[in-house]
This record gives C-alpha cells, structure tokens and sequence, in this order.
C-alpha cells in the first residue's frame, strides 16, 4: 500500500512541475512578445488559456484521490496539500503571463512611447524569483527561500519606480496616458507574479518543515518569531 502512495505522490510532484514549467514558459514568452512588440507570439501566448486550467483540475482532482483513498501522513499530507495549494500559484501565475500578452496587442497598436528599461529589468528578477521557487520545490529543499523573499521586496520598489517614470510621461502629454497607463498595469502584473512565487516558496518550506512561514518586509518568518517581531514594536 506505502509504495502506491509514494507512487502517486511522485506522479502529482510531476504533474505540479509541469504547471510549473507551463507558467514559467508564459511568462517568459509573454515578456519577449512585449520587448519586440511581435503580435503573432503574443497571440500563440493567449492561445494557451485551457491548456493552463485543465492542468490545475487535474492537480487538484489527483490530490483529492490521493487524500480520500490512500491516507497520506505528515511529509506526504504536507505535500498533498502543499500541491493542491500550489498549483493554484501557477495557474495565478499563467493567467498573469496572459494579462501581460492581452496589454502588449493593446499596446502595439500604437507607436512606441519609450524604450522598455525598468519593466524587462524587474520582469528578469520575478523569473529568477519564479525559477528559484519551482527549484525550492523540485528538490524539495529550503534553500533559497530567503533570497525569493528579499527579492519580492526589491520587485515592490521596481515597481514604485515605474510608476514615477511613467508619471512623468502622463504629466508631459496626455496623449501618452493611455500607454503610460498600460505600461503601468504590465509592470503590477509582473509584481503580481513574484508575490506569487513568494507564496510558492512559503508553501513548499511549510511542506519541508511542517511549519508555517510569511515573507514580511523582506524577511522569512515563522509563527513564533512574527510574534517576537509584534512585541518589539509594541
Ligand atoms: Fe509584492
């Protein structure tokens, strides 16, 4: 019976990397379509919709067979859970990647309003930070959670300094607002999926470690030291 289980754990492990992959591959087909402002790719991006949800039923269908007729227990509960809760940060993170291609076919429509140079730049740190996750994840290992959480910090300010360069270009003209504006939301996405790649990497050290974690500020904590944290502010 033990080897059925560890079977199966194996195969959704799989199944869950696959999602995985499928995310990573949007994402970054979505960014490369946006840099060379190419609508045919952009299009074969936003082709791959079901691809993305049939994926995640089949995750989630596969680790309530495993929960309701195998009986997991710690490490292999944690990561039946685990899975079930992760690929929903996948699916997040591919539905995100679409976004991002919908703004680019809106975006190309119309002349280009400024060189892309913060938005590729905090796009490259989400990527590691979504590489780095699914890695944490695969190996089933710890290691790096700390960085994915300083990272997520440094996404945040990117992001604030998008907003001030683009601010600049709608206070000029208003007729570069509606591409600003676009430009803007692009850039929230990009930060949408780091944070989702945090959440991934929480999750698999709770798997790992059978403890919850929170990435706050730019720092990885458990339970007991947020609580700490709460008293030495107070
Ligand atoms: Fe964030």
């Amino acid at each position: 019976m033990d080897w059925i289980l560890k079977e199966n754990i194996e195969e959704l492990k799989k199944m869950v990397l696959k999602e995985g992959w499928l995310a990573e591959t949007l994402f970054n087909q979505a960014l490369n379509s946006l840099k060379e402002r190419d609508e045919k790719s952009t299009k074969i991006v936003l082709g791959r919709k079901n691809e993305i949800n049939i994926m995640d039923m089949k995750i989630k269908e596969k680790a309530l067979v495993i929960l309701s007729t195998m009986m997991p227990m710690s490490k292999d509960l944690r990561i039946v859970i685990g899975s079930f809760v992760i690929s929903s940060y996948f699916q997040m993170i591919s539905e995100k990647s679409l976004e991002i291609a919908k703004k680019t076919l809106e975006l190309i429509k119309e002349p280009q309003l400024k060189p892309l140079v913060t938005i590729p730049e905090m796009a490259k740190y989400a990527l590691i930070m979504l590489r780095e996750s699914m890695r944490m994840f695969a190996d089933q290992n710890m290691n790096g959670a700390e960085n994915i959480c300083e990272r997520d910090q440094e996404i945040d300010d990117f992001l604030e300094e998008v907003r001030s360069e683009l601010m600049v270009y709608m206070m000029e003209n208003s007729k570069y607002v509606k591409r600003a504006l676009i430009l803007l939301e692009i850039a929230q996405n990009i930060e949408e999926i780091a944070d989702q790649a945090t959440r991934i990497a929480e999750t698999t050290s709770y798997i790992i470690t059978g403890k919850q974690y929170r990435c706050f500020n730019d720092k990885l904590y458990t339970i007991d030291s947020l609580e700490n944290t709460k008293e030495e502010n107070s």
